[in-house]
């Protein structure tokens, strides 16, 4: 059968699962292999994920995020803790085998510090470590200040990487300093039980990763230490509702129905007609041109851009920090064209 324009295209790459670490009853790493012609589309800043196609014989694939923990530069790996009655999560956890392959979005992401070598404070809970260590590891390849990792877990058993932050901070004892919050001691945390764990932390961006009443209280604790709200930086750990993995590519649009697009990416420019229905990640990813993203339902933040030139309409800015709407940015899978022509860039 010819293939028509309609068709959907499967968007993603098939990956083999190199290595399955179980690093807590509740909790498994996966490594992947990359083959070489994919090695430079999967190289990630840390604090970045992947977006994995879990197989579902109900709905044919569900989506999810999955931070990566490992050092840029090696082998992605993801981390995935098991979500009670979760469906993909609990799908991870018992059925990867080392050798199983599994369908997946290049690294995405904008839970990355801008100054690795800066001094920072990170707060985790949970499963909200994975990114951190991705830091951590990043952060202490090169010199730079002092990291304080305050780290949550319900008690010693459930702490992911206990071993490897260890080895860490032992090797590493004068820039690493990991401070733990258990709750089967202390009780869920506070905002000034966090604060005292951080102690006064100035003007150090903080990054918070964890469960939602995990990160309002940090966030307080954050600003209580001294950071101003600007430098409190978070990821929100929540499923996909849509499926990135589909592109339902559109009917070519008439003239009227267009703009010309002029993007730029990676220091190369493409021109494009922009069809006044499409999203502008959908027309790069349609023509070819390999758009950051991954939810495009406007709540990761991976496609943000700014507009140079000309105007679009979004959909919806969630994603988008009130700072991140000053300083210009649009979030791509949520604009369409508006007027004859938009000038669009990528970082
Ligand atoms: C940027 C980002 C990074 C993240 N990083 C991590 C990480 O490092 N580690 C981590 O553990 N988590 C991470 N998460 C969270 C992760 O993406 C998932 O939200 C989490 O694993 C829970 O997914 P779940 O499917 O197990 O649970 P849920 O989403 O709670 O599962 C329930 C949902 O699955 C549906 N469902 C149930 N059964 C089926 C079925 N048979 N077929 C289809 N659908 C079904 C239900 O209708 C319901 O909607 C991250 C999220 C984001 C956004």
């Amino acid at each position: 059968m010819t293939a028509t324009s309609l068709d959907p295209v499967l968007l993603g790459h098939e990956l083999a699962v190199r290595e399955v670490v179980r690093e807590t009853a509740d909790a498994v790493s996966l490594t992947f292999d990359v083959p070489a012609d994919l090695a430079e589309r999967f190289v990630h800043r840390p604090g970045q994920f992947l977006t994995l196609a879990v197989p579902s014989e109900r709905t044919g694939r569900v989506a999810r995020c999955y931070s990566l923990s490992s050092a840029p530069g090696d082998a992605p790996t993801v981390t995935v803790k098991r979500t009670p009655d979760g469906y993909a999560s609990g799908w991870l956890c018992e059925q990867v085998r080392p050798g199983a392959t599994l369908r997946v979005l290049p690294p995405a992401g904008t839970f990355v510090p801008h100054d690795l070598a800066a001094p920072m404070v990170l707060a985790a809970a949970g499963s909200g470590i994975t990114p951190m260590l991705s830091i951590v590891r990043a952060a202490l390849a090169a010199p730079g200040g002092r990291l304080t990792l305050l780290y949550a877990n319900r008690d010693p058993e459930s702490v992911i990487f206990a071993d490897v932050l260890d080895a860490l901070v032992a090797a590493h004892p004068e820039r690493l300093e990991v401070r733990h919050w258990l709750e089967s001691e202390r009780g869920l945390p506070t905002v000034d039980g966090l604060s005292a764990l951080a102690g006064p932390t100035g003007e150090q961006p903080w990054y918070l990763c964890g469960p939602a009443p995990f990160m309002a209280v940090a966030q307080q604790a954050a600003v209580a230490c001294g950071a101003a709200p600007r430098a409190v930086h978070q990821e929100d750990f929540h499923s996909l509702v849509g499926d990135p993995f589909v592109l339902a590519v559109a009917e070519s649009a008439s003239d009227d129905d267009a703009a010309e697009l002029e993007v730029t990416l990676d220091g190369r420019t493409h021109l494009l007609r922009w069809g006044r229905s499409e999203t502008l990640v959908d027309v790069m990813l349609a023509n070819g041109v390999e758009a950051p993203y991954s939810c495009r339902e406007g709540t990761c933040g991976s496609c943000m851009c700014t507009v140079v030139d000309g105007e679009v309409v979004q959909d919806s800015t969630e994603a988008l920090a009130e700072e991140d709407i000053e300083d210009g940015y649009v979030l791509g899978c949520q604009s369409r064209p508006v007027g004859a022509r938009v000038v669009v860039e990528f970082d």
